[in-house]
């Protein structure tokens, strides 16, 4: 894959870039060596200010990355600046938790009695350079989330970027160096997926962390594995909303909808299989796919606009397959199925709710990554939670139900990473972030993520 700014909306190429060959590869990993060298001695003080300064470039400069990230990746520009602003308070709020997280632990007096010690603590040591290779869905948002814990941590990182979004991956270089950080902290690898496995098989990575599909997932990890070194993955997801006769249904089908079709329905905890019990399957259904059909879908880059086209070209050939493949083997299209009319140069796809969905269908199985819905008819809340469960995916989940048992039984039952009540997946600074089955391991965000590239650190005196 070319690596490239093409406007989705557009299908215009904007610019192209040359990838950097070997010796330009080799010149930042002989930098970042020597930044991780200094910057592993500098205080939470020194990185909690360059970390600070780094948010206040990305207030200074929001509506300038926000119009280059919909430029490249067709977000609605409201959803752009709201991107640009989460970052910069995830940065602070690490910059001011940091230190707390990343505190000398202290185990039991008993314990270290019983150790023959006279006393032991636990330090948190930064690991080294750490791989980031991450997507184009939050292009921003996905690197904020793995850089300031690990800038925080003393960890300096390299950023392979998609090769759909080099100018945001360059932009976000640019902010660290504008903050202050020695040159070397932050850098923008422009290569192909083919040479990533040469960079984490280079001596000076010490780690690895990938946000995207399960087959790059997999490519990553091998290689980590190969060469004994870390890597979180955070892969797909088909997360499961649940929707029991307790629900407000008005408010499920408000929450419903924008679940699905943020950032153009292609996020990896976008709620992507409506699971509804049988009681109130046919008023949420029928009112949800009403406002799907309602969505203004359009230029990513007017203030109205809710659904821009889908990022690539190949995204939206894939969306259709399945689309297909299902409307093939019986299910319905209550609204959409179809490229909207009058949008001919971009890659837009109409939201589209199907029901009658089936095991034999690809949908069920697999990630859709798109505006589409799929909704399934569950008799009872045994029915809901298998479905909930038919997935190789697990990275969250949303179950609407004001019943106190129902919830507990949902908590213990469904296989993910979060399970959300009567609201939507998103992610916080505070809380982790992360799944489980095919949606990967590790976590990312609150003290689990800054601790994953850590060397936790028994010391012990006697
Ligand atoms: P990919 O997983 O292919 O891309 C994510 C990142 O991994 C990119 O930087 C990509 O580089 C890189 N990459 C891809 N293959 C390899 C490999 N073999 N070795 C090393 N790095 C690799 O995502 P796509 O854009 O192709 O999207 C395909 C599907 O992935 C989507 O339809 C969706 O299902 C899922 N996805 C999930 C995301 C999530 O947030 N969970 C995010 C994005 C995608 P390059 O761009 O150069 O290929």
């Amino acid at each position: 894959m070319a690596i490239a700014t093409v406007n989705p909306a557009t299908g215009e190429t904007v610019e192209t870039f040359t990838p950097y060959d070997d010796a330009a590869v080799e010149q930042r990993l002989a930098l970042a060596e020597d930044a991780f060298t200094a910057f592993r001695l500098t205080s939470f003080d020194e990185r909690a200010a360059l970390l600070r300064r780094a948010a206040d470039r990305l207030d200074a400069d929001q509506e300038e990355i926000a119009r280059t990230m919909t430029i490249e990746m067709g977000k609605p520009i409201g959803a752009a600046r709201a991107e640009v602003a989460k970052c910069a308070k995830a940065m602070r709020w690490y910059a001011d938790r940091a230190p707390g997280l990343l505190a000398d632990e202290h185990p039991e007096a008993a314990d270290v009695a019983d150790s023959g010690a006279s006393s032991v603590l636990v330090r948190y040591r930064p690991l080294g350079v750490v791989l980031a290779v991450m997507p184009w869905n939050f292009p921003l948002w996905q690197v904020v989330r793995f850089a300031a814990p690990a800038l925080m941590a003393g960890n300096v990182g390299l950023l392979k970027h998609a090769s759909n979004v080099p100018r945001t991956a360059l932009a976000l270089e640019r902010v660290f160096r504008e903050a202050g950080y020695p040159r070397g902290c932050f850098q923008t690898l422009l290569i192909g997926s083919k040479a990533v496995e040469g960079v984490i098989r280079d001596r000076r990575v010490a780690a690895v962390t990938l946000t995207g599909s399960e087959g790059a997932g997999r490519s990553v990890a091998a290689v980590a594995g190969d060469e004994v070194k870390k890597s979180v993955l955070e892969l797909g997801g088909s997360d499961p909303f649940v929707v029991l006769p307790s629900a407000d249904v008005a408010a499920a089908v408000k929450c419903a909808v924008t679940a699905r079709v943020q950032n153009n329905g292609q996020s990896c905890i976008a709620a992507k299989r409506f699971i509804v019990h049988a009681e109130v399957y046919a008023a949420f259904t029928a009112a949800f796919a009403d406002r799907m059909r309602e969505l203004r879908v359009g230029d990513p880059l007017a203030e109205e606009t809710e659904v821009g086209p889908l990022a690539t070209r190949q995204g939206r050939a894939d969306i259709e397959e399945l689309v297909a493949d299902a409307v093939a083997r019986g299910a319905v299209a209550e609204c959409g199925g179809a490229r909207p009319e009058g949008l001919d140069d971009g890659w837009f796809y109409l939201p589209t709710v199907l029901t009658g969905v089936t095991p034999q269908m690809r949908i069920h199985h697999e990630e859709a990554f798109g505006p589409v819905a799929t909704v399934y008819r569950a008799e009872s809340l045994d029915e809901a939670v298998a479905l909930a469960n038919d997935t190789p995916f697990g990275l969250s989940s949303n179950v609407w139900t004001s019943d106190a048992a129902e919830q507990e039984r949902c908590i213990r039952d469904i296989e993910a990473g979060g399970v959300f009540f009567n609201g939507m997946t998103a992610s916080h600074p505070a809380f982790p972030f992360g799944g489980v089955k095919r949606s990967g391991y590790g976590r990312e965000l609150s003290e689990h993520g800054i601790r994953e590239f850590c060397n936790v650190t028994t010391v012990w005196r006697a």
